[in-house]
């Protein structure tokens, strides 16, 4: 039986936890931001549930495998664990729709900002959107924010800081911050 939350964290992976790199195809490039653990571990220790949001069009591109990233999850989850910190759940949307892949090149509502990704969490743990963060690096993490209810976090880390300077008309964050160890205090502060 999976445990049950009020709350979530929904944190993008991709220069949110970790450095951007491009399409992230080996496990050993993963470089982890020095104070993701700590933000993870206070987000732990508050009760949330902390769960990972990705968009992965590299899968339906065919640049990696589902092996990869799976490779990809369990070493940020060593590396946190290492820290006393972990992530409650690693989903990613594998989807694109000019994915050449058979089964993935498809429109469909996991891709942020879609809530398909949310919407799982909801099931899995029993959260309350509305009552949820999302943290990111791009305005699509801000879209998925507005399209559950949630509370957007923008961090100025990966493409934050051009995301920043370049807001899509009509959209705006409920805070713009440095990293996620700011967006880890500023949430605590929210909930
Ligand atoms: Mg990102
Ligand atoms: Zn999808």
């Amino acid at each position: 039986m999976t445990e049950r939350f009020e709350r979530a964290v929904f944190l993008d992976r991709d220069g949110t936890i970790i450095e951007e790199v491009g399409y992230l195809d080996r496990a050993d490039r993963v470089s982890i931001f020095p104070w993701t653990i700590a933000a993870i571990q206070a987000l732990n220790r508050a009760g949330v549930a902390v769960v990972m949001v990705s968009n992965q069009s590299g899968l339906a591109r065919g640049f990696f495998s589902e092996a990869v990233v799976d490779d990809v999850h369990r070493r940020m989850a060593g590396l946190l664990a290492a820290g006393d910190a972990h992530i409650d759940a690693y989903y990613y949307c594998p989807h694109h729709p000019d994915g050449k892949v058979a089964g993935l090149g498809v429109v469909c509502d996991c891709r942020k900002p879609a809530r398909g990704l949310v919407d799982r969490a909801v099931a899995e743990f029993g959260v309350d959107p509305a009552r949820s963060f999302v943290v990111g690096d791009r305005w699509v993490d801000i879209g998925l924010a507005r399209a559950v209810g949630a509370k957007g976090v923008l961090v100025r880390t990966g493409y934050g800081d051009l995301e920043e300077r370049n807001p899509p008309r009509g959209m705006n964050a409920d805070t713009i911050v440095d990293n996620l160890i700011a967006a880890s205090t500023w949430i605590l502060a929210h909930l």
